[in-house]
């Protein structure tokens, strides 16, 4: 008997989260996504009305440990076969490391690369021996392909988030799942802009290729939509 897949994607309210559990709802998977606020009224809510069923909403906040810890406590006992953290926050890309807050520098930190792994942390344990576990980097973060600047913070952030996961995957040799750190393309959301090349439409289905691509494959790679390795 055909048994359906599970999908949690983190942080799907909107953009490349929403699209990614659209696009996983196309290939006929169950999604539980998350939303950061509970008020009701996010496109995730609106495509849970046309999907049959098939999409559950739950409430996370990734900065708040205990919120991620309530998340695992409810989700105990279901059986996913991809865990998606996609939730992230960009700021100025102007803006010089040194000219930034500390409590922005924080902010853009915490958020991107040390939240994702401490969801990862929390959820891995739901995660089919045979499952897939990704987070959503950033061609930014790739040290290597700095060559032009700018996005200081933020880059600093997906590439930090980048490390900690080449971290998490080292100490746990012998772990099953296959792992992903993705770069989705510069898309058009509201973090995006209007300006980018890639629409989600494009994007999305690219990603999803590329996790299924290497399904069964123990380890971690940073791949881009286009299923093409990048350089940390
Ligand atoms: P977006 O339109 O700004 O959406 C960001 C998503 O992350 C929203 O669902 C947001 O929830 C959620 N989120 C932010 N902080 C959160 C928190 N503390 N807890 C839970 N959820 C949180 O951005 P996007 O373009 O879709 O980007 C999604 C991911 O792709 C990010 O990690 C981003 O860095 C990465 N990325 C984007 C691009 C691009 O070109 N768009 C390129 C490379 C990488 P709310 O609705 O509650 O704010």
């Amino acid at each position: 008997m055909k048994t359906t897949s599970t999908a949690l994607i983190v942080g799907a309210s909107r953009g490349l989260g929403w699209g990614l559990a659209r696009e996983y709802l196309r290939r006929g998977w169950r999604v539980i996504g998350t939303v950061r606020d509970g008020g009701g009224d996010t496109p995730l809510h609106r495509l849970r009305a046309e999907a049959g069923g098939a999409l559950e909403i739950e409430q996370v906040d990734i900065t708040r440990p205990e919120a991620v810890a309530r998340l695992a406590t409810r989700l105990d006992g279901r059986r996913l076969d991809l865990l998606f953290v996609n939730a992230g926050v960009s700021n100025d890309p102007a803006a010089p490391a040194g000219a930034v807050s500390t409590d922005e520098f924080n902010r853009v930190m915490v958020t991107n690369a040390l939240s994702p792994v401490r969801v990862v942390e929390a959820l891995a344990p739901l995660v089919a021996p045979d499952g897939r576990i990704a987070v959503m980097s950033s061609e930014l973060g790739s040290v290597a392909l700095n060559d032009d600047g700018g996005w200081e913070v933020y880059r600093a952030s997906k590439a930090a988030l980048n490390t900690l996961m080449r971290s998490l995957v080292a100490r746990r040799a012998g772990d099953t799942r296959t792992h992903y750190v993705v770069a989705p393309g510069w898309v058009r959301t509201d973090m995006g802009g209007a300006d980018a090349p890639l629409d989600i439409e494009t994007s999305m289905p690219g990603v999803a290729d590329a996790i299924e691509f290497r399904r069964g494959t123990p380890g971690l790679v940073y791949v881009n939509y286009r299923n093409e390795i990048l350089p940390w």
